[in-house]
């Protein structure tokens, strides 16, 4: 009995994250998502795919949760924190054998549904919306709160879960932006409560910049570096191409808003903008079709920009997918003319994003910006900031929320040892933080 922390993928990794806790006879999942990097290496894709479980397991795409198959039965509750595919993505495979609902914020729960309804997959599991800064009672024994925090993906949540013994914080992702674009403040008096109450047993939380030694700017910051690239460089009878990710919905609003400012008639293409998107204005957090044109599918996406009138080409601002440089994103498409829109000497592409650093990325984008560059195309990299901690974002938190027990997550070995240091500055004793690796479970109470 008491409470015992399962990290089942994510720990000593960046994807695949999932946790489940056991409070005496009941446990609690938080997140269920793939491995980006070993799922496109698997499937090829980052789309939902028919391919069995076992073959994703052991490709190391989707967590191991072979290691929790005694606790199955004991499952109240999953609860992806944010929508992004490293949190959510495994939901489809894996959720359906466990008998219990899926809890998220409405856009988590808006993307899932969509996802599952695009791909025909019908899971048995409940679907339950909770809003952020609710809490909801997951058994007589346990209730969950949804602690709003900014990322970079709209009504993301850091997971308070209250028991008999004490709270356990689960932070993965977050990032504490002042000043948000889009969506709700850091809910820092709740977070300052928690600490007060000195009952936060153990906190879970994010590593991936703990070596930085850096406060995360905020996503206006990223907004006026659009507007330096966007409205600052001369741009003029050129054409204008963003690419950036689809689940950034404020980023995606911010650059709605200087093609405004730019008198250019703003089109998204892409199926993944437009799944984003659409999951955003169902849950009313955006409405952006009424602002711009949304173009889906690659032969409508072939036809539209074949319309494009020579004389017209700096009349638009095209946001495409494809800031990776995946060879079947609309991007790819246009650089290797596989569209009928020719760039042209000094038009500009913007990649308000940073190239993932795998092999395989580092690859794709060079072949794509070689390709851009051969046609005399002006490119703007890394116009972006990132939705993820720095290590001041960690003190603050840990200061907040005053946990006994730290567990650092969501990072490799070296990366965790960040979160170590930085508890040590703080006064923590060595054992009081854990490095742990997947299937290493914890002891808490
Ligand atoms: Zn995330």
């Amino acid at each position: 009995m008491g409470i015992t922390i399962m990290p089942v993928g994510g720990y000593g990794e960046v994807g695949r994250n999932m946790t489940a806790i056991r409070v005496d006879d009941e446990v609690v999942i938080l997140d269920m998502g793939i491995h980006v990097g070993n799922y496109i290496a698997f499937t090829e894709d980052e789309d939902l795919k028919n391919i069995k479980t076992s073959e994703l397991k052991a490709a190391k795409a989707i967590p191991n949760d072979e290691i929790i198959k005694s606790w199955r039965k004991d499952v109240k509750a999953i609860i992806p924190t944010h929508a992004h595919l490293d949190h959510i993505a495994a939901i489809p495979f894996m959720a359906g054998k466990y008998n219990c609902p899926i809890i998220a914020s409405p856009f988590t729960i808006a993307l899932l549904k969509t996802n599952l309804d695009i791909e025909n997959i019908h899971l048995p599991n409940k679907f339950k919306s909770v809003n952020v800064n609710a809490t909801v009672k997951i058994s007589d024994h346990l209730k969950v709160e949804f602690i709003n925090v900014t990322h970079s993906t709209p009504q993301s949540v850091m997971v308070a879960l209250h028991t008999k013994y004490g709270i356990i914080i689960y932070a993965n992702d977050f990032k504490f932006d002042l000043t948000p674009t889009l969506g709700k403040k850091v809910n820092f008096e709740r977070l300052r409560e928690l600490g007060k109450s000195k009952k936060v047993l153990c906190l879970i939380a994010e590593c991936l910049y703990s070596n930085e030694a850096i406060k995360m700017p905020s996503e206006n910051v990223a907004k006026e570096m659009l507007k330096e690239v966007l409205l600052g460089t001369d741009n003029k009878g050129k054409a204008v191409i963003v690419t950036t990710f689809s689940s950034h919905i404020a980023r995606l609003k911010s650059i709605i808003e200087i093609g405004k400012k730019m008198k250019r008639k703003v089109v998204f293409l892409g199926r993944s903008l437009s799944k984003y998107v659409q999951a955003a204005e169902s849950v009313k957090i955006v409405n952006f079709s009424k602002q711009i044109e949304i173009v889906k599918y690659s032969s409508k996406i072939r036809k539209r920009l074949g319309k494009v009138k020579e004389k017209d080409r700096a009349k638009y601002l095209f946001v495409v997918t494809g800031h990776q440089g995946e060879p079947k994103a609309t991007l790819s498409k246009i650089a290797h003319n596989d569209i009928r829109f020719k760039l042209r000497n000094g038009d500009h592409v913007v990649f308000s994003s940073k190239t993932i650093p795998t092999e395989e990325n580092r690859k794709s984008k060079e072949v794509l910006c070689d390709k851009l560059r051969q046609q005399g195309v002006r490119i703007f990299d890394d116009i972006h900031i990132s939705g993820h901690a720095g290590k001041e974002d960690l003190r603050d938190l840990i200061s907040l929320v005053n946990p006994k027990m730290i567990i650092p997550s969501h990072g490799e070995r070296k990366m965790e040892e960040g979160t170590l240091k930085l508890a040590l500055e703080m006064g923590y004793e060595k054992e009081d933080i854990k490095m742990i690796k997947n299937g290493q479970k914890v002891k808490v109470v």
